[in-house]
């Protein structure tokens, strides 16, 4: 199998039929074997019945229905297990990506410098309530990870099978599967993609979709680079936050001992929040390390070759 195509789909039922036939299309001009996977994430509308007749038109289509809504996150998660391309493509449901665009992703993942290769939003056809939080949103997000690319969450993305079986996506996380995978070790490149309007049904994410965004930043950069060691971070905290109110005591002190009265003054109660404050931040460290070293032989590392 070459290529295997993944579509979440929440109440997509008016989208599908023209997309699976413009993925058809594209796919069947590449000459390659393809199967699409598309997980119903537990739809309220014609979702499911919609694909079953689908399926009939064609047979390599693969369809998962959760018995509930779980989110995009899980969707993509399970559709990934049940993958069997070479390559897998992702792209959202409702026609806002374009299928015409797999030519030219696979072409990138080929030129063998990248493992994924995310697309690009560059011309959104998206109300400028979307648009500009989503801007500040990935800025931040290349900043802080360092990871150069203009569009985190794009629906349109091409992988190397490899990338796909070590990741760990849960919760929300699906907006951050570029940042995940260049922690496992791949190499994370982006091209620009057409994106449409949508044009059936509506947006499954509200306003919430930034504050969870920013959430789920701090989780992503928390478990990438402390999960296996909490108390590098808490320490640090801890041991910062102390010594600065160890100090501001240690100055009080002093001035008590010339006589002045201290016990009335603000920065005697912010010296003492702070030394306990700090040491709250050590003790979380340790509450930490004692459940990642609990959990320690479950860690998974993405190895790249076993020579034998
Ligand atoms: N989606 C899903 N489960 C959900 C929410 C969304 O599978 O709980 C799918 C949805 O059907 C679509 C994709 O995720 O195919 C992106 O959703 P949407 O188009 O609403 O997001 P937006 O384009 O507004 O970012
Ligand atoms: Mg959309």
């Amino acid at each position: 199998m070459d290529i295997s195509v993944v579509i979440p789909a929440y109440n997509e039922a008016e989208s599908l039929p023209e997309l699976l036939e413009k993925i058809h299309r594209t796919i069947t001009g590449l000459k390659r074997t393809y199967e699409i996977v598309v997980v119903d994430d537990g739809s309220h509308d014609a979702t499911l019945e919609v694909l079953r007749n689908q399926k009939k038109k064609y047979p390599s289509l693969k369809v998962i229905s959760f018995r509930r809504n779980y989110g995009k996150s899980a969707a993509l998660s399970e559709a990934f297990k049940t993958a069997r391309g070479d390559y897998i493509i992702t792209m959202d449901a409702d026609l806002q990506d374009d299928p015409e665009e797999i030519p030219s992703l696979l072409e990138n993942l080929n030129n063998g410098k990248y493992d994924l290769i995310s697309g690009w939003k560059k011309k959104r056809h998206d109300p400028i309530s979307k648009t500009i939080p989503s801007k500040l949103f990935n800025f931040v997000t290349s900043r802080l990870t360092g990871i150069r690319i203009h569009d985190f969450n794009c629906g349109l993305k091409a992988y190397r099978k490899e990338v796909i079986k070590d990741l760990q996506i849960y919760g929300e996380l699906h907006r951050f599967l570029p940042v995940l995978a260049h922690w496992n070790g791949f190499r994370v490149g982006e091209t620009v993609v057409k994106h449409h309007p949508r044009r059936f049904g509506k947006t499954k994410f509200g306003i919430s979709r930034f504050f969870n965004g920013f959430f789920d930043l701090l989780t992503v950069l928390f478990i990438t680079r402390y999960q296996t060691s909490p108390l590098h971070i808490f320490g640090m905290l801890g041991l910062l936050t102390a010594l600065i109110g160890l100090f501001i005591e240690l100055y009080l002190t002093v001035l008590w001992f010339s006589g002045q009265v201290i016990r009335n003054r603000p920065l005697f109660f912010l010296g003492i929040l702070a030394i306990i404050v700090g040491v709250q931040f050590i003790v979380f460290g340790l509450l930490g390390e004692m459940i990642a070293a609990r959990f320690a032989s479950q860690t998974e590392y993405s190895i790249k070759e076993k020579v034998e």
